[in-house]
């Protein structure tokens, strides 16, 4: 267990700057996941940690350590990729050991750490096998139990289960969950799912351009986001969107909006010419009578996904396109004209530069 500190953590490939100021604590224990859209810096900020690559500027520090131009053998750090290269000649077992053979360790004690690893992951009927006589689940295994074996006081997966099917990818999750838990140990994870994100992390860090958006609980993101941005990185489907002005002329508690108006029952504290942006997530969107719409819309298309549906609309007189979560049931046919109305407990304002305009 061990708490990770960056400091103003900067990084440069040339004249790019990549990394762009990141400040972030890991409390021990703690199990941090990192999103954010593909090129944003994720798996530098790993490599950062790692030292495979090294900083342009900031500081790395584990338990109040300065390792910032460490070696990467001497961090106690340990990264498992997307990509698990496994030696394909070895064994489980070797595999597993390999960290410890190259360390020179006793071959007693390389055995009793690979029994021990082996439980923990639950490979132990595996350990004679070569890498391609395993599923990609127990490979992925294999290749996190070569990290555990190191004992490390801090671990990083880099989208660790991108490659493996569906329903694999949920067994993992729940691996990793156990795995967390049995070890104590202080993880950041990289992933873009956000199933895994919301239930693996203690806290959440959005990235976006080499910057940190917002840092907190998943449930704050989810309820509380700093910004349009997060808004709709957090969440899946995607938070609706639609483009409000303020009525005119007190601009008091009324939003029009591609076909309709939303009374939100409270001002706004920003000028009645700006134009900003009123989010709500397709869950606390409702089909209702007319007299209670604040939009009327047509139905696209209807997702029945079992437990739940998905029906797409767009807002009478505009392309404005609003997203349903609902439970199963009885739902509307393509081309109906609905009402919707938003839940007024959760709606969300952005301001034109995308800062929440939180009540
Ligand atoms: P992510 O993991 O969030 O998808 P990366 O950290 O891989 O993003 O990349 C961030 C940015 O840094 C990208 O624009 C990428 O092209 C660039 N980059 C990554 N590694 C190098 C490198 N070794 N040399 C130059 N540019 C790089
Ligand atoms: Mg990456």
């Amino acid at each position: 267990m061990a708490k990770l500190k960056l400091e103003k953590v900067t990084k440069n490939f040339g004249k790019v700057e990549v990394i762009k100021g990141v400040d972030l604590v890991a409390e021990h224990g703690e199990f941090v996941v990192f999103v954010g859209p593909s090129g944003c810096g994720k798996s530098t900020m790993l490599r950062l940690i790692t030292g495979l690559e090294s900083v342009t500027s900031g500081q790395i520090l584990i338990d109040g350590q300065d390792l910032t131009h460490a070696k990467p053998s001497d961090r106690g750090v340990a990264m498992v990729f997307q990509s698990y290269a496994l030696f394909p000649h070895l064994n489980v077992a070797d595999n597993i050991g390999f960290g410890l053979r190259l360390a020179k360790l006793p071959k007693a004690d390389i055995e009793r750490r690979v029994a021990e690893v082996a439980r923990i992951l639950r490979v132990e009927e595996l350990l004679d096998r070569k890498p391609r006589q395993l599923s990609g689940g127990q490979r992925q295994r294999v290749a996190i139990g070569r990290s555990i074996i190191r004992d490390p006081k801090v671990f990083l997966f880099d989208e660790p289960l991108s490659n493996l099917d569906a329903a694999l990818r949920v067994i993992m999750r729940l691996e990793i969950a156990r795995l967390h838990s049995r070890l104590g140990a202080t993880m950041i994870y990289v992933t873009h799912d956000q199933t895994e994100a919301m239930t693996l992390a203690n806290r959440i860090v959005v990235f976006n351009a080499g910057m940190i958006e917002q840092v907190g609980s998943p449930m704050q993101l989810y309820d509380r986001p700093a910004n349009k941005f997060v808004a709709g990185f957090i969440g899946s489907p995607a938070m609706n969107f639609l483009t409000a002005m303020q009525d005119q002329p007190d601009g008091v508690g009324s939003l029009s909006v591609s076909g309709g108006t939303v009374a939100i029952g409270r001002s706004v504290n920003t000028p009645p010419s700006e134009r900003i942006t009123l989010g709500v997530r397709p869950e606390h969107v409702a089909i209702v009578s007319s007299e209670a719409a604040d939009l009327i819309a047509k139905v696209e298309i209807v997702e029945e996904l079992g437990a739940e549906s998905l029906v797409y609309f767009q807002a009478a007189g505009s392309n404005q396109q609003v997203t349903m979560r609902t439970s199963s049931g009885v739902q509307p046919k393509p081309g109906d004209q609905v009402s919707l109305r938003f839940d007024r407990e959760r709606i969300h304002l952005f301001g034109s530069d995308g800062r929440s305009l939180a009540k």
